[in-house]
């Protein structure tokens, strides 16, 4: 990989989505964005903005009317939906698990691509499985029977099985409460900094981003208004649109430590 380039990069990207009434509708303006590996980028902004929308476009959920998404400098337009999915997987907010064990449901990705199939008694497996916090012990149990936190673990561990390099996730805590999305958060970090990951999440939640995101994209009716550091966007904004938002939202994040 060409250490110059950064691991994913948004390039003038324009995206239009279908009206009710017919027709399209402009929902993401003209997007540069970049994130590297070991890094964690939060995309923050109020409802119908467009963050689900960027996401999708990473790993051609969606795909833009014009501009180019680069992975590692190369246009994910070279590679098959299902392959650069596996590199930049997509974990939503309310976790996805297939009928049956948490073994399979960690299996399935490699079994609908066929692809050989994880080794449970691969350390490097056993290593994700602990730093995606998900016990060994549920690996035999029905995935759906497990608790939302639980079966969240379980989503993202299964979406790293492969060779992922960049994490895409969409409003991840929102359906946890508050001590399993902080704990969620600190594993956030803990697998872009010791995977070497790119993680890039859409949140509307100030507390998520205080604790887990390196930097900022705040995105304003299909724009990225503002762009910075977590702590310079949080505690010293400097466009309206931003002081607008934090003042709407009940912050704690003057009290929370790094
Ligand atoms: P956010 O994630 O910030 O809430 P979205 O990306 O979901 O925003 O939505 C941006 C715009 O795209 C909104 O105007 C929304 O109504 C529209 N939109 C979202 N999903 C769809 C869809 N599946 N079909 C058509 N329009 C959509
Ligand atoms: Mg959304």
């Amino acid at each position: 990989m060409n250490r110059e380039v950064p691991l994913l990069q948004a390039r003038q990207v324009i995206a239009s989505r279908p009206k009710e009434t017919g027709g399209l509708q402009r929902v993401l303006a003209k997007t540069t964005l970049e994130v590297n590996s070991g890094e964690v980028l939060a995309i923050v902004g109020p409802s119908g903005s467009g963050k689900s929308t960027l996401l999708r476009l990473f790993n051609r959920l969606l795909e833009p009317d014009s501009g180019e998404i680069l992975l590692a400098g190369e246009d994910v337009r070279n590679l098959s939906p299902p392959t650069l999915r596996t590199h930049i997987p997509l974990v939503t907010q309310k976790p996805f698990l297939f009928p049956g064990s948490v073994r399979h449901n960690l299996q399935t990705p490699a079994r609908l691509r066929q692809m050989e199939l994880p080794d449970f008694n691969d350390p490097a497996l056993l290593e994700l499985l602990e730093l995606c916090h998900v016990d060994s012990s549920w690996l035999d149990r029905d995935a759906r029977k497990l608790s939302v936190g639980q079966q969240q673990r379980v989503c993202l561990a299964r979406a790293m099985v492969g060779p992922c390099q960049v994490l895409l996730l969409d409003e991840p805590t929102s359906a946890l409460d508050r001590p399993t999305a902080d704990q969620m958060a600190l594993t956030f970090r803990q697998l872009a900094r010791e995977k070497g990951l790119a993680i890039v999440f859409v949140t509307h939640d100030l507390r998520l981003t205080e604790r887990c995101a390196d930097r900022v994209a705040f995105l304003s009716n299909g724009a990225i208004v503002e762009e910075g550091s977590a702590s310079q966007l949080l505690h010293h904004p400097e466009t309206p649109e931003v002081r607008a938002f934090l003042s709407s939202e009940v912050t704690e994040t003057e009290e929370v430590p790094r």
